[in-house]
């Protein structure tokens, strides 16, 4: 077994499309070195042993890779002509972990390994600059005893030990940047940090490399398991099988003086999709500085910097001498960073997402990714490659994250009221979207929030992978410090979060809990507004409009169309939603929930006195009340699905459901029926039952009060022959829920049937009708290929399929799902990913057993799963007709299901 992977100097073992075994960055470098990027010399440590690592622990791992990491640090000396440990000419590395899928600053970063109180002065005696060698010793130091030694600070309320030294040193030279310590200052540092190395382990800072290099590649590994990993796993939903790799590689060094630099850059916008070349970058600096938004970092084209200086009120006198291009401060290396980045996006035929150092005026590339993107850049830069040839239009359709289109409807800022917001700051526009929220300082108390359904906008001068919890339940991000490329705009992107980063003027104080803008001082809890399509900060509550659909996404609509098998309804009870489904595409009502129609106005009265009757006669009566009402309603509907099925599933809901609980409304109800309050409180309480999700409800309704079924038969046929004749063409599909027993269907049907053929006699016209059941209840799909001898179609109804194939109330699973997603229990919530191995064989088998006994049998889902991609995918394997969903997930069902035909 091939543990370990080398690359260097135009050759490589690995390649790009060994993403599996050697992890996103590590395939990636191998495949830079194949084309003639330059990279520097390196190793990637492969996934499988982080499985390895998993399971025989720290040094039976290290034993079994010994040989194989010697060789490569071998290698990697030959080609820079350096020798690791050695005290004239020392070889530092970086070690990075690298997973199958970009995990941004999921995991840790060790930079300068190597460093020793040997190594440092041959460096510095070497390079003729001391102050690199001993910078990169402090920072090594520092890095290190966060990562490897376990130093980083756990809570909100933790002192880090490296930034109080960081500050006392400061604070005693009077400087305020990194970059004006002195040699002296930072020989200072490192005698400090060291120090509280000791203090807090016990144990003296390592000073051999190769214990250096063993605890750095272990606490890689160790940070797969760490909880911000497992927490951005299960948001993504990456198996814990796949593991990290490791990935070693020589130093190259940004912060080696004026002509050295380090920066990140996105081939095109990442926030927009606009194919414009864009970065960031800062002199003499090393790697985390840019993300981590500690300097201001600057921009890498003159175009995207006169953006930026605008954006930031920064003058152009001001920005050309203080916060200079890249293009202008180095025009050499941003050429040729230019040229690099189209080439490898010519080559990955993708957005892609750099990172480069310069050394010394030469420019090395340290990884390349496809880069993380909002929804609206994710439709735009497809589009955009399938116009220009780039790609075609299947592997448009593959690239799009079905889930991501959601960004894309979500509400944005009504215009008209926007005029008249007042803008308290500005910052940069890092993720689009429009958020309010009540301003939160800390993740955790976002968080908690939350849970109470609060709307909540984190507040913070700067964001860290820690906050990830926090960014991930608010409404939107702002930060005072970092800019587009900093840990907040890139992980707010890939949430697809509205996010305004690096809000200069803003002064945020922690301990206060207190964010000040223009001048006004904002407490925990008050509201603000953030667009972050333009940067801009609003005071308190703005409101929102729904979004439009643009000209691509439309067109993503259209390929899907042309691509998938299977099509989609929508899950809508009113005029309006199915009007919304309509507009998104969907091709039709694949379940109106009836009931929905009972509560609003006078209907509900009409629904009680019906419950409440003590026999038939005073059911009639009220059902009569309630005709009308109905009738009117589906005409509607029909209206609005001129053309397209819709259908109609009689009442399902227990009962109880619809009797008031409470006295005031117990006392009104007993008025007005005639009754004593007495009587309606022991009729409400006869409703009682003890699992009434397993109780007098769906078809069992029907069968006991057959006059509720003939009522809303009757209502569904008259509003078809009502649309009909307004011009419409309609197909109604009645459908009876909770079947278990073909019988039950049997009676239903019989019952539909009667007030079908009654009704068009009255009418003296006609018109065609579908009765069709949910197969929800296991027996029903058990027993499919009998009740198919009598339904016209089937619809899955997956929500109480999950419930009664788990036993897992559907009301009460919430208190225990969670725990068994955290024990690994259950890898998802089955509610809302359909569990294929178990729930999906039942949707199976009905399928089959039905097709079987009436191969023209139409087959769909109308359960929460026929809008979740994965789930979606399922039943298109299936050979399913059709899947329903809430209107705004009808375009995410539409991708799913083009997908699926493509795959
Ligand atoms: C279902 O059970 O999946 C379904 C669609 O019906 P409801 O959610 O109304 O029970
Ligand atoms: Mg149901």
């Amino acid at each position: 077994m091939k543990r370990v992977y080398t690359f260097g100097n135009g050759k490589a073992e690995g390649r790009s499309d060994m993403k599996n075994l050697l992890g996103g960055k590590g395939a990636n470098l191998a495949e830079m070195n194949l084309i003639g990027v330059p990279v520097p010399p390196g190793f990637t440590i492969t996934t499988e042993v982080c499985t390895e690592y998993n399971k025989l622990g720290k040094d039976a791992v290290v034993a079994l890779l010994k040989d194989e990491v010697e060789s490569a640090i071998e290698h990697v000396e030959k080609l820079m002509g350096t020798k690791f440990g050695d005290a004239q000419n020392p070889l530092l590395v970086s070690v990075r972990s690298g997973a199958r899928v970009s995990m941004p600053g999921m995991m840790d970063t060790v930079l300068n390994l190597g460093m020793t109180d040997e190594a440092v002065e041959g460096i510095a005696k070497k390079s003729g600059n001391p102050r690199f060698a001993w910078d990169s010793y402090r920072r090594f130091v520092q890095m290190y005893g966060d990562v490897v030694l376990g130093m980083k600070p756990k809570t909100k309320e933790d002192i880090d030990p490296f930034e109080e030294v960081m500050e006392e040193v400061k604070e005693q030279k009077g400087v305020k940047l990194d970059t004006e310590l002195s040699v002296d200052d930072l020989k200072l540092l490192v005698k400090r940090f060291k120090a509280a190395v000791k203090e807090r382990t016990g144990k003296d800072f390592p000073d051999d490399p190769w214990e250096q290099l063993w605890g750095a590649i272990c606490a890689v590994f160790d940070s797969w398991m760490n909880e911000r990993a497992i927490y951005y796993r299960r948001m993504n939903q990456i198996p814990e099988e796949w593991g990290t790799a490791v990935n070693v590689q020589a130093m190259v060094f940004g912060n080696m003086g004026e002509t050295s630099a380090t920066g990140v850059a996105f081939t095109r916008d990442a926030a927009t999709g606009e194919d414009i070349f864009n970065g960031e970058y800062l002199i003499n600096a090393q790697g985390e500085d840019v993300v981590a938004g500690i300097r201001t970092p600057q921009q890498i084209t003159l175009e995207g910097s006169r953006r930026w200086a605008t954006l930031q009120g920064i003058e152009e006198s001001v920005r050309a001498s203080k916060y200079p291009s890249l293009e202008e401060a180095m025009p050499k290396c941003a050429k040729d960073l230019i040229e690099t980045q189209q080439k490898l996006e010519d080559y990955f035929k993708d957005m892609q997402d750099l990172e480069f150092t310069i050394q010394d005026g030469k420019l090395w590339l340290l990884q390349t990714r496809n880069g993380k993107r909002t929804g609206a850049a994710m439709v735009k830069i497809a589009m955009d490659m399938l116009k220009d040839g780039i790609i075609d239009e299947k592997t448009v359709l593959k690239r799009m994250e079905p889930q991501k289109l959601d960004e894309l409807l979500h509400p944005v800022f009504d215009k008209a009221v926007l005029k008249n917001a007042k803008v308290m700051a500005k910052g940069l526009p890092a993720s689009p979207g429009a958020a309010t929220g009540q301003i939160i300082f800390f993740a955790d108390d976002a968080e908690v929030w939350a849970e109470k359904r609060k709307k909540v906008i984190l507040v913070r001068i700067e964001t860290s992978p820690e906050d990830l919890r926090g960014m991930n339940v608010a409404q939107g991000i702002l930060t005072a410090r970092g800019g587009m490329t900093s840990h907040a705009a890139v992980v707010a992107r890939g949430m697809g979060k509205c996010c305004v980063s690096g809000a200069g003027e803003i002064k945020v104080d922690y301990k206060a809990r207190t964010l000040e803008m223009s001048g006004k001082v904002y407490k925990e809890g008050d509201w603000i507004s953030l667009n972050g399509s333009t940067g801009e900060v609003y005071d308190g509550q703005v409101n929102t409009v729904d979004a439009e659909m643009s000209g691509d996404f439309a067109s993503i609509m259209d390929l899907s169309e042309k691509y998938s098998k299977m099509y989609v309804r929508t899950n809508a009870d009113t005029p309006r939603d199915a009007m919304v489904a309509r507009k998104f595409g969907a091709k039709g009502i694949g379940l109106c929930r009836t009931e929905h129609m009972f509560f609003e106005g006078d209907r509900i009265k009409a629904m009680r006195e019906m419950i409440l009757s003590k026999d038939e006669e005073g059911r009639r009566e009220a059902l009569k009340k309630l005709l009308p009402m109905q009738r009117q309603d589906f005409e509607e509907l029909f209206m609005v699905m001129d053309g397209l099925g819709v259908t109609i599933r009689l009442l399902d809901p227990p009962l109880h459901e619809f009797v008031p609980h409470q006295l005031a409304t117990q006392k009104e109800l007993a008025e007005e029926m005639g009754m004593t309050i007495e009587e309606v409180k022991l009729a409400c309480d006869a409703l009682e039952e003890f699992n009434p999700m397993l109780g007098h409800r769906g078809c069992r309704l029907g069968c006991t009060y057959p006059e509720i079924t003939e009522m809303q038969a009757r209502a569904i046929i008259e509003a078809a022959l009502n649309a009909k004749a307004r011009g419409a063409k309609v197909t109604p599909e009645i459908m009876v829920p909770l079947v278990g027993v073909v019988e039950e269907l049997k009676m239903q049907a019989e019952i539909i049937h009667n007030v079908a053929k009654q009704v068009f006699a009255e009418r003296n016209d006609s018109i065609e009708y579908k009765v069709g059941t949910m197969i929800e209840v296991p027996r029903a799909a058990v027993t499919a290929d009998q009740i198919a001898t009598v339904a016209d179609f089937f619809s899955f109804g997956t929500n109480d399929l999950t419930q009664m194939t788990f036993g897992y109330s559907r009301d009460d699973a919430g208190k225990f799902l969670k725990i068994y997603q955290e024990k690994g229990i259950l890898k998802n919530d089955p509610f809302a990913i359909l569990d294929q191995q178990g729930v999906g064989q039942l949707v199976r088998m009905g399928t089959e057993k039905g097709r079987s006994t009436k191969p023209e049998l139409k087959v769909g889902i109308c359960g929460e799963h026929g809008g979740e991609p994965s789930s979606v995918k399922f039943c298109a394997s299936l050979g399913m007709d059709y899947v329903s969903c809430s209107p705004y997930r009808v375009p995410i069902a539409r991708v799913a299901a083009a997908q699926a035909a493509i795959e």
